[in-house]
């Protein structure tokens, strides 16, 4: 990073009002370099404090995180602009996350026997080092918590990168850290522009890295991951089906689709983005969704009777429409919204596209919006066809009756999560985590807590009885 280029700061545009609220100067390569120092430093000691030590520490930050929800939850809407209800929500569902890896992270890191004909052997697993986690802001507390909880429980150091537009939480976070007890240098904010990060990658005391986000930012990290040999995994982005089957209950489908694609408005990488219906349902679940749409409530992501929020920022509310607009250009039909609401904020109509064909950019690309896309289908090959023609492997859902029908479809998605009968949830004790273009590895459940241990085998025997 050359020290002598001066970068604008990081800031806070609030999205419902575009004004800036606060900023952040940039870090200097200097003042980096000996963040990672301590980092490392910092490593020595943390890898070998006792496992009940480090989960007294992540306990009292679930704690002080439940006591602080109101004040978090503020900042997040002021900061990225979704629903207050929504951002408390994620504040209690991250306590969540560090209170279930301290509770559990000494028994998923236990020494794992092998069967062995002579002696013993074992995998002990170890901490590696300083971990770089680059993060998003669509979710700026949940986000951070999926790889600081189990990775602080298994011992290694983290830098995180936060998103240049939610600093005020990446700094509350850090702040947070500190207030429960942990020690310095184990846990420290970046502030730099996604674009320097992956010259960082290189520096020999940072072990792994892990990014969500999209793929340009993944393709470049891993990269740097990669000609240095380091361990990394990646959560990028989806285009999840939302496979409705003909026993469906179809006003429960529509709700619960509906509702989950305005979530957070529609900024989820596991949001609902393609509903596919069977042809015989087709006019029905259209008109329902109709219905659904007309009681969308627009507005102050902070007023409890809003239920579509600001997008992030202007330039992703510009981006969205964009996407809409070509879509429009390409054949697809917009049968509802697809413009900006006239009113000041960074706001996209909800909106709803119909006719979408292989033809059209956005049967293949993700929409990072409110924007509802529905399909149908005439058989179940056709369906899992359409579900499966993105490069995106995130999520996906099927709604049906028959369970064990739904299963059937579910095992045909190529995704790394389908849930049956609700759209992707998130639950500390379930893997989070893609398959082709949405990256690899996994985040929550005891998966999450091996991607950056050294699963170190030792075996015991003489030598006449080795093999
Ligand atoms: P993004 O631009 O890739 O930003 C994500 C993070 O990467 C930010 O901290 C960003 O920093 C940083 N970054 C940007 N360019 C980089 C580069 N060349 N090298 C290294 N880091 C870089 O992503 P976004 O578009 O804001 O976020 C939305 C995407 O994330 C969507 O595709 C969404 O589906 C995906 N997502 C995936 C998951 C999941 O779990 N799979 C969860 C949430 C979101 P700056 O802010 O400074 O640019």
């Amino acid at each position: 990073m050359n020290s002598q280029v001066k970068h604008s700061p990081v800031k806070t545009v609030n999205p419902f009002t575009n004004k800036i609220e606060k900023e952040f100067d940039v870090m200097t390569s200097d003042q980096i370099a000996k963040i990672i120092d301590k980092a490392d430093e910092a490593f020595k000691t943390w890898k070998n404090t006792a496992f009940s030590e480090r989960a007294t520490i992540i306990h009292k930050v679930a704690s002080i995180m439940r006591e602080r929800k109101q004040e978090l939850g503020k900042l997040a809407t002021i900061e990225m602009g979704k629903l207050l209800a929504e951002s408390i929500y994620e504040v209690e569902l991250s306590a969540n996350i560090f209170d279930y890896y301290a509770e559990n992270a000494e028994k998923f890191l236990a020494d794992k026997p092998l069967e062995v004909k002579h002696g013993e052997a074992f995998l002990s697993y170890e901490p590696i080092g300083v971990l770089l986690s680059v993060q998003p802001w669509n979710f700026p507390y949940y986000q951070i918590t999926r790889s600081a909880a189990s990775n602080l429980m298994a011992g290694n150091t983290m830098l995180l990168k936060h998103a240049s537009n939610v600093p005020q939480c990446a700094q509350i976070m850090e702040d947070i850290f500190k207030g429960a007890g942990l020690p310095n240098g184990v846990y420290t904010n970046l502030f730099i522009p996604g674009k320097l990060v992956s010259e960082l990658v290189s520096n020999s005391k940072i072990k792994g890295v892990t990014l969500t986000g999209s793929k340009p930012a993944g393709a470049s990290i891993t990269a740097a991951a990669g000609a240095s040999v380091k361990k990394s995994t990646l959560e990028l982005g989806g285009s999840d089906p939302f496979v409705v089957l003909e026993d469906a209950d179809v006003q429960e489908a529509v709700n619960v689709a509906v509702a989950g694609r305005m979530w957070n408005a529609g900024q989820v990488c596991v949001s609902p983005k393609r509903v596919i219906v069977p042809a015989s349902m087709y006019n029905e679940f259209l008109e329902k969704t109709k219905e659904a749409f007309a009681k969308l409530v627009v507005g102050d992501p902070m007023d409890a009777a809003t239920n579509v929020a600001p997008l992030s920022s202007e330039q992703a509310a510009v981006d969205v429409q964009k996407q809409i607009q070509k879509a429009a250009t390409q054949g697809a039909k917009v049968l509802l919204g697809g413009k900006r609401v006239a009113r000041e904020g960074a706001f996209v109509e909800p909106t709803l596209i119909t006719e979408i064909t292989p033809e059209v950019d956005a049967y293949f690309e993700e929409i990072f919006g409110p924007v509802f896309m529905l399909y149908q289908y005439n058989t179940i090959d056709e369906a899992v066809e359409i579900a499966n023609a993105t490069e995106f492997g995130l999520g996906g859902s099927v709604f049906g009756k028959d369970t064990k029908k739904a299963v059937a479809v579910a095992r045909r998605i190529d995704t790394g999560m389908v849930y049956i009968n609700h759209v992707t949830g998130i639950a500390p004790e379930l893997p989070f985590g893609g398959t082709k273009e949405s990256g690899y590895g996994r985040e929550q459940s005891p998966a999450g807590i091996y991607e950056f241990v050294n699963a170190k085998l030792i075996r015991t025997t003489s030598s006449d009885k080795a093999y």
